[in-house]
């Protein structure tokens, strides 16, 4: 870069300073996982949905009930939105929960709700990659980084004309779904939850990168839904995400979704979180 300001003299000491974590978590309500888990382990199967490849599908889960997103026929990875299936203004907020949690989530994270709720929507109860870790080039699963394939991103790139982004396949979902026109639907699809999808940002550039998912047919992700909801996942053109997305190239695959309700009374005193405590007067008398 030619315009590159010069350095200040101490600009090694300024690199040097060591990062604070933003929102320190130790005061996060921890999921009761032994709880959760005790209840699933009677739970049963009450409904299940087969995305197919290249397209989406709604699921409704109540709260109090699991649902587990399972990886069939080939490795591919699912772009989950969800919603409080009684008011869809109230969805996942995949930036406060990439604060909260980090970059990527597994067993005992929750996927958390938009403000002014600010509450836990559904937590991991089970994740079969939580093997993986963070590898070598800085990356993991299961992502709250990015954001869904889109066509507009792809028309400002390419210029073309793509109808099978996750973005548009989520749209048609819950368009089917709730009787909402297109244009309807669209403003409530939101940044995703990245199942099964390997990804990170590169050391030298910053830049948003993704590479073959580890996931394997039988590989599966687990959730206990907090609140009443109502998800849409689009198994992603990108298929495992190797190579490229927003086109018919890679090799796709459907997903199956499962939905387990646990017996009467296993999950004991549990209760529905309740909305977020602030008092929302933002400084202004009441
Ligand atoms: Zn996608």
């Amino acid at each position: 870069m030619t315009d590159m300001p010069l350095p200040p003299a101490d600009a090694d000491d300024r690199r040097a300073i060591k990062p604070v974590i933003c929102y320190p978590n130790e005061t996060l309500p921890e999921a009761p996982l032994a709880l959760y888990k005790a209840a699933r382990a009677t739970a049963t199967k009450v409904d299940e949905v087969l995305i197919p490849a290249r397209d989406a599908r709604c699921l409704e889960v109540p709260a109090g009930q699991f649902f587990r997103i399972s990886s069939v026929e080939g490795p591919q990875v699912g772009d989950l939105n969800l919603w409080n299936s009684k008011d869809l203004s109230e969805r996942f907020f995949s930036g406060k929960t990439r604060a909260l949690h980090g970059t990527h989530i597994t067993t005992g994270e929750r996927m958390w709700t938009s403000l002014p709720t600010l509450r836990p929507m559904a937590t991991i109860v089970e994740d079969t990659l939580g093997w993986y870790g963070i590898d070598a080039f800085g990356g993991s699963v299961h992502d709250v980084i990015g954001t869904r394939c889109d066509p507009y991103t792809g028309n400002l790139l390419a210029g073309d004309h793509y109808h099978y982004c996750c973005h548009s396949n989520l749209t048609r979902a819950l368009a089917a779904h709730t009787g909402m026109s297109l244009q309807e639907a669209e403003p409530y699809v939101h940044d995703v939850l990245n199942v099964f999808m390997c990804t990170g940002f590169t050391r030298d550039t910053g830049q948003y990168f993704m590479k073959a998912s580890p996931v394997r047919p039988g590989d599966y992700l687990e959730f206990f839904a907090e609140i009443d909801l109502l998800g849409a996942l689009s198994a992603c053109p990108g298929g495992d995400c190797s190579s490229e997305h927003s086109s018919d190239t890679a090799a796709c695959y459907p997903m199956l979704v499962e939905v387990f309700a646990p017996e009467e009374g296993t999950l004991r005193d549990w209760k529905s979180p309740t909305i977020n405590g602030y008092d929302r007067s933002h400084g202004l008398a009441r």
